[in-house]
């Protein structure tokens, strides 16, 4: 049986990381011997670009189709080689990041950007079975993020806030496979509901 693809999906700060730490260390998951992995993938050549591309001034086409191909190596090298094996595969960010992120900077370029990208993804990416939107104000998450990234904290603030709107959106599209998470919360309490969550949706799957 393929296994299940379980994703972690918020703006920067929001806690994603922190809490798939703690997932990897939480005994109710790690009996299930699940693959945590994340994008950008690390210690790839794609994974790579994205990160040296996100830190230099990369043409925003150009990063998409970086982070595209970052996305297919990802599926081909990790996603489906596990979810064949009957695997539960955890990400850290996922291709709704891409449609959030990308569906913003590229506003400049395309007319529907959003649309655009998501349908640049159809034909061959694997969609997940559960998402994780960890959703908080950007007030909030920048200020956790200290001196993280170049912007300015208002230019940075008013980014977030656009991708948090996607990211909504794409939540209420697709109510049966995101799970809205209130990450303003302690690390522990997500913690726990998330894994409550988890083991919900595994026990009907
Ligand atoms: P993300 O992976 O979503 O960018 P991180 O997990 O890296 O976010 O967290 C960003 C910062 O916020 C880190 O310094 C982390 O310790 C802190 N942090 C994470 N979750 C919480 C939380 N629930 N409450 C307060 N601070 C948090």
């Amino acid at each position: 049986m393929r296994g299940k693809l379980i994703t972690l999906e918020g703006i920067d700060g929001s806690g994603k990381s922190t809490v798939a730490g703690k997932l990897q260390e939480n005994p109710a998951i790690k009996a299930f011997e699940p693959v945590f992995t994340r994008e950008p993938t690390k210690g790839t050549l794609t994974g790579d670009a994205v990160e040296k591309a996100i830190q230099s001034d990369t043409d925003q086409l150009a990063e998409l189709f970086l982070f595209t191909a970052d996305h297919a190596e990802h599926l081909a090298k990790i996603v489906k080689p596990a979810l064949e094996k009957g695997k539960i595969v955890i990400s850290d960010r996922y291709s709704d990041s891409r449609y959030a992120y990308q569906g913003i900077t590229l506003k400049t370029h395309l007319e529907n950007p959003l649309e655009w990208v998501k349908n640049l993804h159809r034909d061959w990416t694997i969609v997940p079975d559960l998402t994780f939107l960890f959703d908080i104000r950007p007030e909030v998450s920048i200020q956790r993020c200290g001196k993280r990234g170049e912007q300015s904290k208002f230019e940075k603030i008013e980014f977030l806030r656009k991708v948090r709107e996607i990211f909504l959106r794409l939540a209420r599209e697709e109510p049966e496979r995101f799970i809205i998470i209130d990450a303003s919360r302690s690390p522990e309490y997500i913690e726990k509901e998330v894994t409550e969550k988890i083991l919900e949706f595994l026990s009907r799957n």
